[in-house]
């Protein structure tokens, strides 16, 4: 076990107010595709930007091709939690883990059965009747023939925080968490995303602690800085 590994479970042992803020890093070893990374989708060529069919622009506008593309890119509904949603599970089950706090849609932190996750973006398991407010589940929209309708024949909109969209109240809350959390682990981000990436601003507590492959423009405030792959990190972690 290296230095900065030893230093992070000092720091986890001895800390019982933690919160964990994730992004899409957490996911890539569940199979799913980091956007913004080489491979990623807004490195795809398409007609037009990523932004723009994940856009509510797009979305009231053109359904058919917001749902082309949803559908198409979107859909993690087979993908399965890996050691990192399991290990932070223990960690709140330990109740040293006060919040996790994500910027993924996939779910997969409620797939490993944590409690208290905050999702920035919102999350492709929840959709509603943009008419009537009528619920439906995921597999409702990704099975849909062209545009997912429902029964009153509204269109149905998956609870993901298109461009365009006020943030929602999860954001506060999240807020609210890091401001008083004694530890801080932001990890699997690139930091460059705001306003998801301000909220490590918001923190005032002993130990922030960046786990990310590359750097970030938050690295300066850090007490602890691993550059290195979560699943990586969570496994010697583990030893
Ligand atoms: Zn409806």
């Amino acid at each position: 076990m290296n230095d900065k590994i030893e230093k992070l479970k000092e720091i986890i042992d001895k800390s019982d107010n933690i919160v964990f803020f994730g992004g899409a890093g957490v996911s890539t070893e569940s199979g799913i595709k980091d956007f913004r990374s080489k491979e990623g989708l807004y490195n795809q060529k398409f007609d037009r930007p990523a932004e723009y069919y994940l856009s509510s622009q797009c979305f009231y506008l053109d359904p058919e091709v917001f749902f082309n593309f949803y559908k198409k890119n979107m859909n993690c509904l087979n993908a399965k939690p890996n050691i990192t949603h399991l290990y932070l599970t223990k960690l709140e089950n330990k109740n040293k883990l006060k919040a996790i706090i994500t910027q993924n849609i996939d779910g997969l932190h409620q797939k490993a059965k944590s409690k208290n996750v905050l999702e920035l973006h919102g999350t492709i398991y929840k959709n509603y009747c943009i008419k009537c407010n009528k619920k439906y589940n995921a597999e409702y929209i990704f099975n849909s023939k062209d545009i997912p309708r429902c029964t009153c024949g509204g269109i149905i909109k998956p609870d993901v925080v298109l461009y365009g969209e006020p943030l929602p109240e999860s954001f506060n809350l999240a807020n609210k968490y890091i401001s008083e959390a004694e530890t801080l682990i932001v990890a699997g981000t690139s930091l460059t995303v705001e306003p998801a990436s301000s909220l490590v601003k918001s923190f005032n507590g002993k130990n922030l602690i960046i786990i990310n492959n590359d750097r970030t423009p938050y690295d300066h405030l850090a007490t602890l800085i691993i550059n290195d792959s979560l699943k990586n990190v969570i496994n010697k972690l583990e030893l």
